[in-house]
Order: structure tokens, then sequence, then C-alpha cells
């Protein structure tokens, strides 16, 4: 029996986690899966209720666990509480506790929703990358850092600095997910200007040597930002550093135009992975009925893909949610401004979802 621990938190991470668990919930019957799911607090939920954002007990229950499903944490009821006790402090902690290096964050345009992105409908459909982010090294965490005078000048640094294995441990990661797409592997660096990112080259092409089915090419970040926009569904997976890696996810979270649509996983070795939806909890939003929970659903994919090893229940979550998105339901977050449609609810959206599974 594979353990899944659910942690809701706050704000809609409660509402979009009960539509996610129950859509893993029928597809782990589907395919004759036995999960036992075990639900804590993170969060500000937690801050309430045991004055800390992440007791340890949680942390060890996951470490035990297939799997960890999260919903978002925060809200302004805590935002005035000293930062080592706020409840985005419970997601840093479990990230490092668990040993998370390896952030995936897919960038896919549905048909239905092509509109919804900033940029033309004909360079945006179509989209399906994957960002492969190293999460624990690089210029975030390197020392030295810090801020000094010298001279009677303020300087500040700080140092982007990897060795071998933590650059091969994201490389496989980034050509393990490119096998289950379409094969093919960019390495995104500034090898041009950066020593790290000279050994980020040797290492990369010396891990592809073990993936000769999958392509590789390397590109300069400043190109590859640019790419992003202007041709977007050149790429397939994306592999790179901390910094870069941050800002490209963004960048290509952003061409998608929905963020209550975009899922994540960040993971650490041996297939345990914890998942969640980019967005935050929402509290403009939350109790109301009124999120998507597209996101935190698409998370569940990738739980089944990568930490259940069943693709082919991703799959059909995928095709649930495309069809549910062509049959025309939209939750309000979908509408553009303007544009007349009728929107449903939280619940309604995971409902179609679910019947869609079931029809597959
Ligand atoms: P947010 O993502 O919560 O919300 C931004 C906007 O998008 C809001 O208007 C919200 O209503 C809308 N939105 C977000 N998700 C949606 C969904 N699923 N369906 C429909 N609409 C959706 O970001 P924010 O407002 O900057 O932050 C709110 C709180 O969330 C803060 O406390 C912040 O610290 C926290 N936060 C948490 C996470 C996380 O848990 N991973 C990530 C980002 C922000």
């Amino acid at each position: 029996m594979d353990r899944i621990v659910l942690l809701p938190g706050d704000g809609i991470g409660p509402e979009v986690m009960v539509q996610a668990r129950a859509v893993l919930d029928a597809v782990a019957r589907r395919h004759g899966m036995e999960l036992e799911f075990v639900e804590e607090l993170i969060g500000g939920a937690s801050i309430d209720q045991h004055g800390e954002p992440l007791r340890d007990e949680v942390v060890d229950l996951c470490r035990g666990s297939r799997a960890v499903l999260l919903g978002a944490v925060g809200g302004p009821k805590w935002d005035d509480m000293p930062v080592d006790v706020r409840p985005e402090k419970g997601l840093l902690r479990i990230r490092k506790d668990l040993g998370l290096f390896a952030n995936l964050r897919p960038a896919t345009v549905i048909p239905a929703l092509a509109d919804a992105s900033a940029l033309r409908p004909e360079v945006v459909e179509g989209i399906d990358l994957l960002v492969v982010r190293e999460l624990t090294g690089g210029i975030y965490f390197g020392e030295p850092r810090g801020r000094a005078t010298e001279g009677g000048l303020r300087k500040g640094f700080n140092t982007m600095v990897y060795d071998e294995e933590e650059v091969a441990r994201i490389t496989r990661v980034a050509f393990e997910q490119a096998r289950l797409r379409r094969g093919h592997v960019t390495h995104v660096h500034k090898a041009n200007v950066l020593d790290v990112s000279q050994l980020w080259m040797e290492v990369v092409d010396e891990v592809a040597t073990e993936y000769p089915d999958v392509e590789l090419a390397h590109q300069l970040v400043d190109s590859c930002a640019m790419l992003l926009v202007r041709d977007p569904r050149r790429f397939d997976v994306l592999v790179t550093g901390n910094l870069f890696g941050d800002i490209l996810s963004d960048e290509a979270a952003e061409i998608t135009g929905s963020l209550g649509m975009l899922p994540s996983a960040s993971l650490a070795t041996g297939g345990f992975g914890l998942y969640e939806p980019v967005h935050g909890s929402a509290p403009d939003i939350a109790g109301q009925d009124l999120a998507n929970p597209l996101a935190a659903i698409l998370s569940v994919a990738m739980l089944l893909e990568t930490s259940l090893d069943c693709p082919k229940g991703a799959e059909e979550v995928r095709a649930s949610v495309a069809s549910t998105l062509a049959a025309g339901h939209r939750t309000g977050d979908l509408v553009l401004a303007g544009e007349e449609r009728e929107t449903i609810g939280c619940e309604a959206m995971g409902r179609h979802v679910l019947a869609g599974l079931e029809g597959a």
C-alpha cells in the first residue's frame, strides 16, 4: 500500500485538494493501485493549531510516503507574523528537509485556452514544454555571500557554485522526463561568460551519452528567453540551474496565461516527490467555491506519472481536463475580460473531470 500525504494548507488549498484527491482516488482504483491517504496541516492552518507552520512529525510522515500533494499556504491573517514562523517557512522547510532538488514546471497550452495568453494564439497553440530547474544549489545558496563596505563603497556578493554531482543528477531527471515526452532536452546556460556554466556543459554532455535516444541542444539563457516568446513550440524539456530556472519557469508559465492551470512537481531521488499547483492560496476567492481546481488536478497527473509510475493514468487525467475545457466548462479565472460566458465552481469543475475519467 502506497501512502500519499495530503497537505491542503490555507485559503483555496483545501478546496482544490478535495477535487484533486477525488481524481487521484478514482484513477488509482481504475488501475488497481492501493493508496492510503493521510491528511496533515501545513502553513497558517498548522500555525493556528500547533503554533508552527510545519511540525517534525509531518516531515517524518512525508519521508515515509510515496508522494506529497500540497494545496497552497499563506494569507493575510498570518502576514504580520515574524518571518521565522510565517506559513511560507513551512514550504521552504519541507522542500529542504525532503531533499527536493528538482523542480518541474510544465507549461502547456490546452487548445481550448489558446486565447488566454498575451501572445497571439498562432504562437502559443500547441506549446507543451517542461522547465526542469535545479532547486537546492547555485547562487541562492552558494558561499561566500553577504554585504560589506570596502574603501567607503557598499558591496553585495553571492556565489554561483555547483559540483558535478549536483549537475549530473538534475540532468538525469531532465533526460528521464524527455523519455516520457518528445525526447528532446535543451540545456540552458551562460557558458560564454560563466565558469560554472562551462562545468554544466561538460557534465550535461557526459550524462547525455547515457541517453542516446534523447536529443540534446545547448542554448544561451538570453537567447532562450527570447525564443520562449518568439517560438515556444520548439522546446520540449529545458534543464538549467536555480537562478535561470526561476526566471524562465515564470516566463514559460506566463505565456500560457492561466495561473489556475499550472501544476508543478519537486522531486527527490528515488521517485519521491511533492506535487502542488503553482498558484497561491488566493484569499480573495477562498471559501466561495470559485477556485479553479485544474492546476491541482494536473499536479495529480504529474504525481501518477513520476511517483506512482502510472503514465497511463496521468494521460487519462490530462485527457479528461482537455475534454472538460473543450466542452466549454470554465471557472471564473478562465474567462477573458469582456467575454460573455457562464462559469462553474470548483466543485462542479472537479465533477466534470471525474465524469470524463469514467468515460475514458
Ligand atoms: P495567488 O496565486 O494566491 O493569487 C493571485 C490571483 O490569482 C488572485 O486574484 C487569485 O484569486 C487568482 N487565483 C490564483 N489561483 C487561482 C485558482 N486556482 N483559481 C482561480 N483564481 C486563482 O497569489 P497572491 O495573491 O500573490 O498570494 C496569496 C497568498 O498565497 C499569499 O499569502 C502568498 O504568500 C501565498 N502564495 C503561496 C504559494 C504556495 O503556496 N506555493 C504560492 C504563491 C503565493
